[in-house]
């Protein structure tokens, strides 16, 4: 079932890896922000009006840096202008150093039932250097407030001289803490990043090690009950991200805010990446959307591909069929033959084998040529 995804692109800091839409420096227009993100769900709801949607994501920026009332807002928008499931899931980002006992119960009302809480390491000295604005301590008090809820704990990979005796401490926080989901990814140095000029240098772990520390994790995680759904991220048992699962099954959602995506009616569609203009956008009554392509054809059959192999659940032939009237193994006949070693079957299901799931770029590379 669709989803819907809200992007709040506010932050007290730039952290150092980030390139993430995310402004430090403009919290004083964020009622401004929330009144056209308002403005652009209504100018949405005659076209979606039939469509009923099974998840609300609120991601960042920093969505709990705003004021509480303004998610409170956009929930009732959301509920005003939209068909949503029986039991929606309902998730916000948050960042340990911005949440206090108010603002929790105000998600709640809200309808908030799930939680990411970016934790990224257990080590301080880790957390200032990547410019993060919380410490472990802050963590502590975030999970504390949300004891028996259900929520996320995102763990980074791939910091400067990050050992695995600092990914242990992490990963055994996060479980501590009481976390449902943990996503362990690796950081991604972007060019025009602060954090990529240690890449230059070769100051940050090389993908060798990255990998070591990844297999470390997951044994880790394996051995304390988390199963993992998806190359990054890990749960208990019935605690997969409804939200994300919907992205890899090539799922419809709606983007709302600026830089948010889409992909509905086979087309993938993205918004303004300029606050300014997402603004006079919405305010003067269009929708901000700068790129919209439809993906059809060996596109359409490739993003399937691509995203279902990310799971452990796999690719389905039958839904394969469903989509495109044909065998996934015959329409990629060439780079299935190359990479068949990989992967294991169970039924109509074809999924890449444990051991190379982490590596599984360098397999789907192979289905886009
Ligand atoms: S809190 Fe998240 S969105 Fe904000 S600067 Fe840091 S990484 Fe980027």
């Amino acid at each position: 079932m669709p989803g819907i995804y809200l992007h709040i692109p506010f932050c007290k800091h730039k952290c150092t890896y980030c390139d993430f839409t995310s402004f430090p420096d403009k919290l004083a227009f964020a009622e401004a922000y929330m009144a056209c993100l308002y403005k652009e769900m209504q100018l949405r709801a005659e076209e979606l009006r039939d469509v009923v949607f099974d998840t609300v994501y609120i991601g960042g920026g920093t969505p709990s840096v705003i004021d509480p009332a303004y998610i409170y807002g956009a929930m009732k928008q959301i509920v005003k202008h939209f068909k949503l499931s029986k039991d929606p899931e309902v998730t916000i980002e948050m960042n340990p150093g911005t949440v206090n006992e108010k603002k929790i119960a105000t998600y709640k009302r809200a309808g908030v039932n799930r939680f990411s809480v970016g934790l990224q390491t257990a080590i301080d000295a880790q957390l200032e250097e990547i410019g993060r604005i919380h410490n472990v301590r802050d963590y502590l008090y975030c999970t504390t407030l949300l004891k028996g809820e259900n929520f996320s704990a995102d763990v980074m990979l791939g910091l400067r001289g990050q050992t695995k005796e600092d990914l242990r401490k992490t990963i055994e926080v996060a479980a501590g803490s009481g976390a449902t989901h943990i996503s362990m990814y690796a950081l991604t140095p972007e060019d025009g990043t602060p954090i990529y000029t240690q890449y230059l240098n070769g100051e940050l772990p090389d993908g060798d090690e990255v990998r070591e520390l990844y297999d470390y994790g997951y044994a880790l995680l394996k051995e304390k009950g988390y199963r993992r759904y998806e190359v990054s991220n890990f749960c208990k048992p019935g605690y997969e991200s409804r939200h994300n699962l919907n992205y890899w099954r090539r799922g419809e959602y709606i983007g709302f805010g600026v830089s948010a995506s889409s992909f509905f009616y086979g087309r993938r569609f993205t918004n303004t990446f300029g606050l300014d203009e997402y603004m006079k956008c919405v305010l003067s009554g269009f929708l901000p959307v700068v790129e919209n392509e439809a993906v059809e054809g060996e596109d359409a059959k490739f993003e399937f591909v691509m995203l279902a192999l990310r799971t452990s659940e796999g690719l389905s032939a039958a839904k394969y069929r469903q989509a495109f009237g044909s065998d996934w193994r015959e329409d990629f006949r060439e780079a299935y033959r190359r990479t068949e070693r990989y992967f294991e079957t169970e039924g109509d299901r074809t999924f890449i084998k444990d051991e190379y799931l982490y590596v599984q770029n360098k397999i789907l590379i192979e289905y886009a040529n």
